[in-house]
């Protein structure tokens, strides 16, 4: 689609118009980022916090005007509001999530003991792949273990993992998908794979609030968030909405790679979040018909990276076939071949993730009077 496309949709929804004020959503600035791909529309209408209940048949109106554009093929829109961080808006990306919405001013993941966000600095690093193998890890160490996809942009959890189909509605709630002893959720589960992930800002965020806020999830011990790659301001937000424990930040050894991972670090420091360590993936090639070991990239770069930003180095693990099949066919290495040697890294892992994070929140327990600040 061309910008030529995007400015008509613009066009269409100057036509809709605010009946408090008279004027329409564009020049109100209402309309936020607003992105035409393939003949799909999405954008979110930023509305006063008290008037957003009153805004569905504006929201209905700006998706119709936009839709009626030659060339759209659909048009999405969800209302955002300025309001206060614990409570959800209601953006509506999805038949799925539509059925979820409406829980309203929920705290996020209270009933997680632990929550952990799994991060990298850029993308391709095997976090999804150590995330999942973590969290299923964590679950044969007795847990009960939540794996949230919040890699909203390109969710790999359904394939990762092998859940097919999507989640039930159970009133206003879903419930979450369950495989390999875990609870999962992903936006993957809520829109058809090829759509394309065009949702900014706002939007995301409105979806990862609904992951959170709108789920079945119970009682867990533990949260893994698989989070998504970079620093940019989803990951911000993400960091400071959510009542992390802790972030393990994936790398591989090459410096690039490195530089982002601290990078990662610094986001997470900004935002008061305790690190727990660095993991470094794809560290070795240890050859399946020898055993003789090559460190490919140049090993050690994130234990050296970690001492010299005083973080624990959590362990590494090789790059291996069994891991990249496995995880590109849905049957993750740590459940499927548990006693493999790397299924013995991700437990081993999973076991000093656990303790630190009881370590952060037995000292978070001791700085009593805890001041909640949402
Ligand atoms: P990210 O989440 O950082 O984008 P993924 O977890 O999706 O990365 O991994 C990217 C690719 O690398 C996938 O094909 C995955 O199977 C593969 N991969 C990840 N970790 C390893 C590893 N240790 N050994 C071999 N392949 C791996």
């Amino acid at each position: 689609m061309t910008e030529t496309t995007e400015a008509a949709v613009r066009e269409a929804l100057a036509t809709v118009r605010d009946p408090e004020s008279g004027r329409d959503i564009v020049s109100l600035g209402m309309v936020q980022g607003l992105k035409v791909r393939d003949g799909l529309v999405a954008f979110a209408l930023e509305v006063p916090r008290d008037r957003a209940e009153r805004m569905e048949p504006i929201r209905r109106a700006a998706e119709k005007a936009a839709a009626g554009v030659p060339g759209v093929l659909n048009a999405t829109a969800v209302l955002t509001a300025h309001r206060p961080a614990a409570q959800p808006a209601r953006p509506a990306p999805t038949a799925g999530a539509q059925a979820a919405a409406g829980a309203r001013g929920a705290q996020l993941l209270t009933n997680c003991r632990a929550i952990v966000a799994v991060a990298s600095g850029k993308g391709g690093v095997g976090k999804s792949t150590t995330a999942a193998n973590l969290a299923i890890a964590l679950a044969q160490n007795g847990l009960r273990v939540g794996l949230l996809d919040a890699d909203i942009y390109g969710p790999s959890m359904p394939r990762m993992l092998g859940i097919r189909g999507r989640p039930h509605a159970a009133g206003q709630m879903l419930a979450p998908m369950e495989k390999w002893g875990l609870k999962v959720m992903s936006i993957g589960f809520l829109v058809e794979e090829e759509t394309p992930m065009i949702w900014r800002g706002p939007m995301v965020m409105g979806a990862l609030e609904q992951m959170m806020g709108q789920v079945l999830w119970g009682e867990l011990d533990i949260m893994v968030v698989d989070m998504p790659p970079g620093t940019g301001d989803a990951q911000l937000t993400m960091a400071q909405r959510v009542p992390l424990t802790g972030a393990v930040i994936v790398s591989t050894p090459q410096d690039v790679a490195l530089i982002d991972a601290r990078r990662g670090m610094a986001m997470f420091a900004r935002t008061n979040v305790p690190v727990l360590g660095l993991i470094e993936n794809m560290s070795f090639f240890r050859c399946p018909n020898c055993g003789h070991r090559s460190d490919i990239f140049g090993h050690g770069g994130a234990r050296r990276e970690a001492e010299r930003l005083g973080a624990e180095f959590l362990g590494e693990i090789p790059i291996a076939l069994d891991i990249r099949t496995t995880s590109d066919e849905g049957t993750p290495i740590a459940a499927t071949m548990p006693d493999s040697a790397e299924a013995g890294l991700y437990r081993a892992i999973a076991a000093r993730v656990w303790e630190k994070c009881g370590a952060v929140l037995a000292r978070r327990a001791e700085a009593a009077p805890r001041i909640v600040v949402e």
